[in-house]
């Protein structure tokens, strides 16, 4: 018995340190999520948080063709999607982009320095907006505005941060209460409580500070264009599902990752029961028509006059 046993647990030592070298020789690993950006920056810079996503690498600056092919029809089934049959006023509300807010710890993290602003900078730009008579509105503020249910404030501005990094409440939300600034976090509800993300008791005082709207950016990050019905479906109404259950209140607002959208996500985006849906496309101009691919501004470290110029136009 005793060497049965003996014999046994030879050979188990032999399997495991065979299957140890297997691994090793070629260099397998476990498979990552499917996060092609996120897989491909962090194979690329090893030195770099792979938590960062380069959002600008990929973005879309320019209405896609079939999107704008359905904005120039009236009569068709996607212009009404587009809203556009009951198009009202165009309005002059700069929407500004912004992702990390902190003093990146890490100088060789590119990716993350590019997408960052300063908190000090931040701070900058929201006494600028003030002093210049900036109003600060949420999404749901311009989906009634949209809606014909409000007026909008003089001077309306609306600030908005992808992918709720836990930054965000380091940082950016101390700022937001000095001023009692508003403005709207899209969050990936499925990265929620990862190292470098909002944690669900911070996204919960947030939600409830009565300053920021909570808007949803996929469960994923995934890049809508061209993926299948069930994909954009369930990428976008789980992600709203899940913030719902999380906060305690409607979500509404949406941004497409990497500002990656067809005419095919922004009607599943729409029918998931959105009311507005922000792009990456420049512009400060919106209307009903494109209250689901809303364009948006890059302050940068602009403060001061240069930062009034970017949003006056
Ligand atoms: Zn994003």
């Amino acid at each position: 018995m005793l060497n049965q046993k003996g014999n046994s647990l030879v050979f188990i030592l032999i399997l495991v340190g065979f299957l140890a070298l297997l691994l090793t020789t070629f260099n397998l690993k476990p498979p990552l999520p499917a996060h092609s950006s996120l897989q491909k920056t962090a194979e690329l810079n090893q030195t770099q948080d792979p938590d960062d996503i380069n959002e600008d690498e990929l973005s879309m600056y320019q209405i896609p063709n079939d999107v704008l092919a359905a904005l120039n029809q009236s009569n068709t089934e996607d212009s009404s999607v587009l809203g556009i049959k009951s198009d009202g006023p165009t309005y002059h509300i700069p929407i500004l982009m912004y992702h990390y807010i902190e003093h990146v710890q890490n100088p060789q993290d590119k990716v993350r320095i590019s997408l960052n602003i300063l908190p000090e900078t931040f701070d900058k730009q929201l006494e600028t907006l003030i002093k210049a008579g900036y109003n600060f509105i949420t999404a749901s503020d311009l989906a009634d505005i949209l809606d014909g249910i409000k007026q909008p404030p003089p001077n309306p501005v609306m600030l908005t941060f992808d992918d709720g990094y836990r930054d965000f409440y380091t940082d950016a939300f101390p700022i937001l209460k000095k001023y009692n600034v508003k403005a709207v976090n899209y969050v990936i509800s499925g990265f929620l409580n990862q190292p470098n993300h909002l944690t669900d008791p911070q996204l919960k005082e947030i939600a409830q500070s009565g300053l920021v709207e909570i808007g949803a950016h996929t469960v994923h990050h995934v890049a809508l264009r061209g993926r299948s019905t069930t994909q954009v479906e369930t990428e976008v109404g789980q992600s709203k599902i899940q913030l719902e259950q999380k906060i305690g209140s409607a979500v509404t607002a949406f941004a497409y990752p990497y500002g990656s959208l067809d005419i095919h996500a922004l009607r599943i985006v729409k029918e998931s029961g959105f009311r507005t849906a922000v792009s990456t496309i420049p512009g400060s101009h919106v209307s009903n028509s494109v209250r689901y691919l809303t364009y948006r501004l890059r302050p940068g470290a602009r403060t001061g006059q240069s930062l009034l110029n970017l949003i006056s136009n």
